[in-house]
């Protein structure tokens, strides 16, 4: 892709195909780059922030386990914001700085609130959790090769994907350019 941006963008935009329902809210932490935020807005849901771990510095599992036991119920298999009343459909987890988020925490819950989980990889090229390279721990993961990352090509990204139905998906978004910016 021509960035994780783009990425990220494509694979909402997936997801809203399939998944993600317009005023539907997702879980992102505070602590990223803009395009995190801005690819949930890009399909027509709403960021819904929750707070990051002081040492891993991504979304804290133990906070959000507490967070939603509260803040949420179950209504026929969806997760539901009950103050908002809206489908709290998936999670991006961002591992920041190249450090993995708590997987293990975070799946557990993705698995528990039935929530659909991205991996925002932008900035952990070369980052191991458990000997398997971060991004790839859900469905869909993102990579960036933008001037300011680990790894870079000047610019571009990369959708990390083990369905060939997504694949095939971003990869006509991507190659019809309806998303280039
Ligand atoms: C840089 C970054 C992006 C966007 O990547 P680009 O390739 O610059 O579009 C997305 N998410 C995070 C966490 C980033 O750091």
């Amino acid at each position: 892709t021509k960035g994780a941006t783009e990425a990220l963008n494509l694979v909402a935009n997936t997801l809203g195909q399939n998944y993600l329902q317009e005023g539907d809210e997702v879980l992102i932490p505070p602590l990223s780059f803009v395009a995190t935020a801005n690819a949930v807005v890009y399909c027509g849901a709403n960021p819904h922030f929750v707070d990051c771990h002081e040492s891993t510095l991504g979304i804290d599992p133990v906070k959000l386990r507490d967070y939603l036991s509260t803040q949420t119920e179950l209504r026929s298999g969806h997760c539901v914001n009950k103050s908002t009343g809206r489908i709290i459909r998936a999670m991006v987890p961002v591992h920041t700085f190249g450090h993995p988020v708590d997987l293990e925490g975070l799946i557990s819950i993705a698995r528990d609130y039935k929530l659909v989980m991205i991996e925002d990889a932008a900035e952990s090229i070369g980052s191991y959790y458990d000997n398997q390279h971060t991004g790839t721990f859900s469905k869909l993961g993102i990579l960036s090769f933008n001037g300011n990352k680990t790894v870079t090509t000047g610019g571009g990204g990369a959708i990390l994907t083990s369905d060939v139905a997504v694949a095939k998906h971003v990869n006509s978004g991507r190659q019809f350019g309806s998303f280039q910016a």
